[in-house]
């Protein structure tokens, strides 16, 4: 189960970095593509001022003009009265060339009624002479405010424009009429036109009225009201222009002026950007529509810095989290390792305690027989001469009888001593005991329990001991090592006539070397290397475990010392070195 889900999650692993890598591309691409806009539509905004101040300045130039032109008291009194036709010829002339001084389109004298009694264009076929304008608002906005303005297409020229108006009145205040200037805007379009923009005015209804592209006239931004085509029919505003809805819908916002929208314009349905601007004077509102540019190569760079800091991120995640959990496998197995190293450890020390104490059995099973005899040569020894002690007391003879006792307390003494001896022996002493300890002495202890043998079997021993010679370690182990160096010796020199043992300790540097050589005829040299191998004996069966040397060499090493084997003369050398007791050297030891 383990084996078939490890791809499946491998393969869903991929799929969501693949998946974040795209969603982190989608999001910068987009992010990308938002930033450019609203800097676009930044940029857009301020052109969009200028286009204002442009507009604004155009109809300020005239705005003085008809109030200016109501001053005229020639007007005034054209108005003031019935006109012939030769001042109505004098003041058609007269608008004319004011009109065409001022740069005006069309400049119109409209008398209390809103009759145009004289106007600029009178000689065209679309003159105002004659027309009644009074329908207009900016004539009933005169005659109540003084002043009126409107934008409206002309109803007899058909040519758009805004109509800035004053009112003429008599000295004493009445309304005369009302002096009207045209502005029609096709200087501005055109120029309006350079750029690649599309830019239109809208009036407060919602009607765009200049449009710098065509086929934007006309055109409604919002749907209209009964009220308002009943207005629009009364003013004839814009006339017999048909006024359609300019379908767009909004797609995000900006802010309040400026929003991306799609709109279904006279290029079919493009998204543009959208700023509009409100210009209070005229109760208009200005539009710029930028068709928006997003550089494909930011969106891009965009996209790919992107997915590529993800992938980073999760490499590095990915990298980390490896690293962290191969951290927590070797710390865990460096755990385990020391564990098994404790546990084997304490193992071991509790079989070579085992091993140590059964070879100590072995060795005092095989002593035995000897020790029997030990004990039981000095026991009849001492029955005799106590049976001469009392003879000796029963003939009154105190003196000699005093001397007599003087064998059998010593006899007693040794006795006390082997047995003593081997009882510190056999206990079974703790491991790892470093008591400060003189190794002569210890020689001398293995000595005195192999005594017996050594006198039986002839044995000359030769001893070069330097004493004391303190050193570090457990004396009963040490004495086990001697006991068993000596019986092998003992072993291999059975069949010797001439039985030569030889045990130096002496000083070497930092260390006490101890020697015990034979004359038993040495170890075999395929045997050399494995004589300290456990189990290792070349003794007939009964007669050798093959442990005390393994043993031997273990006690050694725990006392931080060395035990070695090698052939020497005509016999075997064992040496064991350990390190001289430092604290011992001090000006009140002896050598
Ligand atoms: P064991 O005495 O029970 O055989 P040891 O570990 O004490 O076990 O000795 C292993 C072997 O090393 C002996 O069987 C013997 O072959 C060899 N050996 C030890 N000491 C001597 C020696 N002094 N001379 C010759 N061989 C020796």
């Amino acid at each position: 189960m383990f084996e078939s889900s490890r791809p499946l999650r491998l393969t869903l692993y991929s799929l969501v970095i693949v998946a974040g890598a795209v969603i982190a591309a989608t999001l910068a691409m987009r992010h990308a593509e938002r930033q450019a806009l609203v800097e676009d539509a930044a940029r857009a905004n301020q052109q969009l001022g200028l286009y204002a101040t442009s507009l604004h300045t155009l109809i300020e130039r005239y705005r003085a003009l008809p109030a200016v032109l109501a001053l005229d008291p020639e007007l005034r009194s054209a108005l003031d009265g019935p006109l012939t036709a030769q001042q109505q010829d004098l003041l058609n002339r007269k608008l004319e060339k004011i009109n065409g001084a001022a740069e005006s389109s069309t400049l119109e004298l409209l008398d209390e009624t809103g009759l145009a009694v004289a106007a600029s264009n009178w000689r065209l076929p679309s003159s105002y002479v004659g027309h009644n304008y009074g329908f207009r608002p900016y004539f009933s906005q005169t005659r109540t405010l003084g002043s009126g303005r409107f934008y409206a297409v002309g109803v007899t020229s058909g040519i758009p424009g805004y109509f800035l108006s004053s009112a003429v009145t008599a000295d004493d205040g009445r309304f005369l009429g009302a002096m009207v200037v045209k502005l029609e805007f096709p200087e501005l379009e055109r120029e309006w036109r350079q750029g690649s923009d599309t830019l239109l005015v809208s009036d407060a209804r919602g009607v765009i009225f200049i449009a710098n592209q065509p086929g934007w006239r006309y055109r409604l931004l919002k749907p209209l009201n009964d009220s308002d085509h009943a207005e629009l029919k009364a003013t004839r505003q814009y006339d017999k222009q048909p006024l359609k809805q300019l379908d767009y819908q909004p797609l995000e916002s900006f802010d309040d002026n400026s929003h991306l929208a799609r709109v279904d314009g006279p290029d079919g349905k493009v998204d543009y950007l959208w700023e509009s601007l409100p210009l209070a004077a005229e109760d208009w509102t200005l539009h710029l529509l930028r068709r928006p540019q997003v550089p494909f190569e930011d969106s891009r760079t965009a996209a790919l810095a992107a997915a590529g800091s993800w992938l980073a991120l999760v490499f590095l995640l990915l990298f980390l989290n490896q690293r962290w959990r191969l951290a927590k496998i070797r710390q865990r197995s460096r755990e385990e390792l020391e564990r098994l190293v404790e546990e084997r450890t304490r193992d071991l020390r509790t079989a070579q305690d085992g091993l140590v104490q059964s070879a100590k059995l072995a060795a005092l099973g095989q002593m035995s027989a000897a020790l029997a005899h030990e004990i039981n040569q000095p026991l009849t020894a001492q029955r005799m001469q106590l049976a001469t002690l009392r003879l000796l007391l029963d003939h009154g003879r105190v003196d000699d009888a005093y001397k007599a006792l003087k064998p059998v307390d010593d006899m007693l003494t040794r006795m006390a001593a082997l047995t003593g001896h081997l009882k510190t022996f056999a206990r079974k002493s703790p491991s790892g005991l470093r008591e400060r300890l003189d190794l002569a002495t210890v020689v001398d202890q293995a000595l005195q329990l192999l005594e017996t043998r050594l006198r039986e079997e002839q044995v000359s021993t030769v001893l070069h001991l330097t004493r004391p010679a303190w050193v570090r370690g457990d004396s009963i182990r040490l004495e086990q090592v001697l006991i068993n160096l000596l019986r092998n010796a003992l072993d291999a020199m059975h069949d010797k006539p001439c039985k030569r043992l030889e045990i130096r300790l002496e000083e070497d540097e930092k260390l006490w070397r101890l020697t015990v050589s034979d004359n038993g005829g040495g170890i075999a040299e395929e045997h050399l290397a494995k004589v300290f191998d456990p189990f290792f004996t070349t003794k007939p069966v009964g007669d050798g475990l093959g442990i005390g040397l393994a043993v031997s060499f273990a006690i050694a090493h725990e006392s931080g010392g060395r035990l070695s084997a090698a052939n020497q003369g005509n016999g075997a050398a064992f040496t064991l070195t350990l390190p001289i007791d430092q604290e011992a050297q001090g000006p009140c030891s002896t050598q």
